[in-house]
Order: structure tokens, then C-alpha cells, then sequence
């Protein structure tokens, strides 16, 4: 079984602090690399309705062996869906492509602030939490001003935001918004795309530690407390980015990768990004 630690999330329920992401898998390929992550040993799987992948997550998950209970999955909501009777349409529509009745995780994707209806989203969010649809509700792409909207105009704080977070852009000033809140940081896109594997400071902390610049920035990730979910396809890669618990980056090493930050995303902005 996994060494994988568990974060506990600010309603007790458990996430594995590694998990799997599913962006860009086509839907025919999902369930043979979902099946591939869960053999693996990964625990945890991050898809969404704009992924268009969830049936093949769900057979994935269906088909593992593995009790319900065991294995962690997160969907979200799509963009298109904001206000409260079309999120709770969604979430029946994403839990039947997955085939689940109950969802581990359910995430708003973006906050669309141009529309300005998340804060009705996230109270349809918090009724499927109330029902038991959901273990769990959080949100992803918010910035604290997103984020104090919703502690100022609902009742609950959200469990999880899913935020680009990588050592090139390390999202300091939210996680601290997050800590003094409770609220668990989840690293979207943890691995920069590949693009933070070939920094000079990672190719020079893999080669000291005799692991992959792969393992170093998932490690690190853990080290700073991150939920992380990097993406594969390639089995060899889905094993590497598992295998990241058994060495340690020192302090120093913290340092120098806290170092890299360049404040630049690679991904879309929350404050403008409305795609449909
Ligand atoms: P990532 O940082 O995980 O990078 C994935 C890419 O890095 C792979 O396609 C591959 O090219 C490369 N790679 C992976 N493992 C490698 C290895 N061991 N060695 C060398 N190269 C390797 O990027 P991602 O897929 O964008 O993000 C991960 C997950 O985060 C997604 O699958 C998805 O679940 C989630 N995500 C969420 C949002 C959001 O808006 N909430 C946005 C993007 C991604």
C-alpha cells in the first residue's frame, strides 16, 4: 500500500495529499490511464466536467477493485453552469457520467466573475454537502477577493481551493489567506507543465538527491503542505510521480526553490478568464 500521507480538510473528511489529474486525457484513453494511476497506487483522481473524461474516470474507478470508500474523486463545475438550480443540475450530471452517487469533492472550476453568480453556486454547493451528494465543496481559481466574498455572504468556508501553483509561481500571498482560514491549497498544474523540470536550480537538487527534477518539485510541493495531483499518461511517468516519499529536500533546498518565484501564471487569470 501507499506511503501517501492525508490532509485532513476543514470538515474532517481525508484527501491523500498526492493524487491524479485528468486534464487533457481524451475520454477514450481515461479509463485505461485512470485504471494504470489506481495500480500504481494513487488514491485520489481530479477530473471535471470540462474535461470530458468523467465516464471513463468513473469505469476506472468501478473496475479497480478498490472498496468505494478508498479511492478520492473530485469533479467540478463548469463555467456554464454557475447560478444555484443549474450547479445542482451539473452535479447530477457529472455524478451520473461517473456513476457515483456519492462525489468525495466538488469544486466551483472558476469563479467567472464577470457573471457574478458564484456566490449563489456555492450555496447550491453547500445544499448537495447538507444532502450528502458531496463529502466535501471547495472551490478553485479564487483569489482572496473571491474568496472573502464567500465568507461574507455564506456560511461556509470553502474546504479546498485549486489553484495554479507551481515554482515558478508559488501563490504566497492566497496561501496565507488559506492557512488563516483553513482552507486546504490543492496545486493545479503542479509540475508547471513540464516547463519547471528543465530549471537549472531542480536539475541541480534531482541530480544531489539522485531522483527525477520530477520527483524534487513533487516533493517539494509536499514539504510546503500542497495537495498535489500532476498529470501523466506515460506509465513509467504515472510510477515517477509516485514514487516522491522516500527522500527529504533540506531546509536550504526549500529555499532555493522558494527562489524561482517569477510571479508570472501560465494559465488563464481568475479575474478575467469567462470561457463558456
Ligand atoms: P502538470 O504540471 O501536472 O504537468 C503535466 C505534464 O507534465 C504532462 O502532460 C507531461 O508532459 C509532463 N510530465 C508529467 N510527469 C512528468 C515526468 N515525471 N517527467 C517529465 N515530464 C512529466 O500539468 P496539468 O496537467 O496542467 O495539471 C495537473 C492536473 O491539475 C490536471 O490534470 C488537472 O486535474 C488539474 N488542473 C486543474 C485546473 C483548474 O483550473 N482547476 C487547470 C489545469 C489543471
Amino acid at each position: 500500500m501507499s506511503d501517501v500521507l492525508t490532509i485532513t480538510l476543514n470538515n474532517n473528511v481525508q484527501i491523500p495529499q498526492l493524487g491524479f489529474g485528468v486534464f487533457q486525457v481524451a475520454p477514450q484513453d481515461a479509463e485505461r490511464v485512470v485504471s494504470t494511476a489506481l495500480e500504481t497506487g494513487y488514491r485520489s483522481i481530479d477530473t471535471a466536467a470540462a474535461y470530458q473524461n468523467e465516464e471513463g474516470v468513473g469505469r476506472a474507478v468501478a473496475s479497480c477493485g478498490l472498496a468505494r470508500e478508498d479511492v478520492f474523486v473530485t469533479t467540478k463545475l463548469w463555467n456554464s453552469d454557475h447560478g444555484y438550480d443549474q450547479a445542482l443540475r451539473a452535479f447530477d450530471a457529472s455524478a451520473g457520467r461517473l456513476g457515483l452517487d456519492t462525489v468525495d469533492l466538488y469544486l466551483i472550476h472558476w469563479p467567472v466573475p464577470t457573471a457574478d453568480r458564484y456566490v449563489e453556486t456555492w450555496k447550491a454547493l453547500e445544499k448537495l454537502a447538507a444532502d450528502g451528494r458531496v463529502r466535501a465543496i471547495g472551490v478553485s481559481n479564487f483569489t482572496v477577493e473571491h474568496l472573502r466574498r464567500l465568507f461574507a455572504e455564506t456560511g461556509t468556508v470553502p474546504a479546498v481551493n485549486q489553484v495554479e501553483l507551481h515554482p515558478h509561481f508559488q501563490q504566497t500571498e492566497l496561501r496565507a489567506e488559506h492557512t488563516e482560514h483553513g482552507i486546504a491549497t490543492e496545486a493545479w498544474s503542479p509540475l508547471g507543465q513540464g516547463a519547471a523540470l528543465s530549471d537549472a536550480t531542480i536539475t541541480r537538487l534531482a541530480k544531489r538527491h539522485g531522483v527525477t527534477p520530477a520527483q524534487v518539485v513533487l516533493r517539494w510541493h509536499l514539504q510546503v503542505g500542497n495537495i498535489v495531483i500532476p498529470k501523466s499518461v506515460t506509465p513509467a511517468r504515472i510510477q515517477e510521480n509516485f514514487d516522491v516519499v522516500t527522500f527529504d529536500l533540506s531546509a536550504e533546498d526549500l529555499t532555493a526553490i522558494a527562489d524561482l518565484e517569477t510571479g508570472r501564471r501560465i494559465g488563464p487569470d481568475p479575474a478575467t478568464f469567462d470561457m463558456r
